[in-house]
């Protein structure tokens, strides 16, 4: 009997619960500038309130409401933005810019477009006005002793820019997962050199080196190896010091699986049967301790397999919690007619909202996905048609 295929979702718990018994537990402080995909080792606690002082939030005049029955109104100050002011003369305004503070005693601010200047320099306010209007309160964004941002948070532009607002210039981050890379297969050849008989360019190492490194990983990129055992001991043999082998090719059933019977030999391996396309075989395994993921060598099979899977887990092996990309549902710009048994990723383009599919979804084209701005999620055994909603995950989502 043929053993039923695991679905994505079993295969995802079952990668996660592996990241989650390893986790990189070393932890480093980094300078801001440098923490850019990293993942925050601690939560991030208020040492302050943003913003520290009430202020302005446009530039025109502070001024007490209750003075303003007696205007127009002298301007007794200037406060720019950065200068500490002095208390507000009851019976006058300030002149103030935005992000500068209130002056004690001032309780709103008129924007400089509905006031009037008149000759001798006194403002005119033309407009009936609020207390607080236009101020910025004290701690609004934040309070001193608020937790900002959770631990297993990825950083990114803005968490870097909000850590900033509170004044740090490091942060405590988790360090980062290494990861070796292997390309397996007597077929591959580097770009740059010449193709003989049978040989095609090597891309899934490019593939996943690049993206290993957007997700912050440290790659020990080993390049090709060949299809033999001897040299797959001796390179497995030599690894050092990783957190994760990252392999492709030679789970293809029927193919000499050097990686597996090496495996086999010295350390534990599963074969998965993933109810997924492209990229039904996966293995998983450990070598001296040291897991193993073997992708399907199709760089279609790579790219989905490395997305929806060892990103997540690669992600929560550094502790980070929201491991899902975002998916959102839009119709169909195409009909699929063939229910298949396996949930099908096909690489898809937004046109007016719908999803076009690429004409060739075979698992070798990778230009299906440098053409598709994500991937449109086909359940098993369903059928959709024209203007049918199906799930879209942007490859953005899936990329850093
Ligand atoms: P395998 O899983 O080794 O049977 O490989 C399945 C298919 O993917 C074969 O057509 C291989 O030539 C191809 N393939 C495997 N590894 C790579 C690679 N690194 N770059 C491009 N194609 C590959
Ligand atoms: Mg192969």
């Amino acid at each position: 009997m043929t053993q039923p295929l695991l679905p994505v979702e079993a295969a995802l718990e079952r990668l996660l619960a592996l990241a989650e018994a390893a986790p990189i537990e070393q932890t480093e402080q980094v300078a801001l500038g440098d923490a850019e995909g990293r993942v925050l080792a601690t939560d991030l606690i208020a040492s302050l309130d943003l913003p520290p002082w009430p202020n302005s939030a446009m530039d025109g005049y502070a001024v007490r409401l209750a003075d303003l029955h007696a205007q127009p109104l002298i301007v007794s100050q200037r406060i720019f933005a950065g200068h500490a002011p002095a208390p507000l003369q009851p019976g006058t305004c300030a002149r103030i810019f935005t992000g500068a503070p209130m002056p004690a005693g001032a309780d709103c601010v008129e924007m400089q477009e509905n006031t009037e200047v008149l000759d001798d320099g006194r403002v005119r306010f033309l407009q009936p006005l609020r207390v607080d209007q236009n101020v910025r309160p004290q701690g609004q964004e934040t309070r001193k002793g608020e937790t900002v941002m959770l631990r297993g948070t990825r950083l990114g532009p803005i968490e870097l820019g909000l850590a900033a607002t509170l004044g740090h210039a490091y942060l405590p981050v988790v360090r980062r997962v290494r990861v070796a890379v292997l390309s397996t297969g007597d077929e591959l050849v580097e770009p740059g050199l010449a193709l003989g008989p049978g040989q095609i360019y090597n891309s899934n190492r490019r593939l996943l080196v690049s993206w290993l490194q957007r997700l912050g990983c440290e790659v020990r990129d080993l390049g090709i190896l060949p299809d033999d055992l001897p040299r797959t001991r001796e390179c497995l043999a030599g690894l050092g010091d990783v957190d994760l082998i990252l392999s492709t090719g030679g789970v293809s059933v029927g193919e000499a699986d050097y990686l597996g019977a090496a495996l086999r030999e010295a350390g534990e391996l599963a074969l998965w049967k993933l109810a997924i396309k492209p990229g039904k075989p996966l293995t998983f395994g450990h070598y001296q301790g040291v897991p193993v993921i073997g992708l399907p060598g199709n760089p279609a099979s790579t790219l989905v397999t490395f997305g929806l899977l060892t990103r997540p887990y690669l992600l929560r092996r550094q502790g980070v919690t929201e491991v899902a990309p975002l998916r959102f549902e839009v119709p169909a710009g195409f009909a699929w007619n063939k229910a298949g048994s396996r949930r099908e990723y096909l690489r898809a383009r937004l046109d007016n909202g719908q999803a076009h599919i690429y004409k060739n979804q075979s698992s070798g084209v990778l230009r299906s996905a440098a053409w598709a701005h994500g991937l449109v999620e086909v359940l098993e055994g369903s059928t959709p048609q024209i203007g049918d909603k199906v799930w879209f995950i942007p490859l953005s989502e899936l990329l850093g």
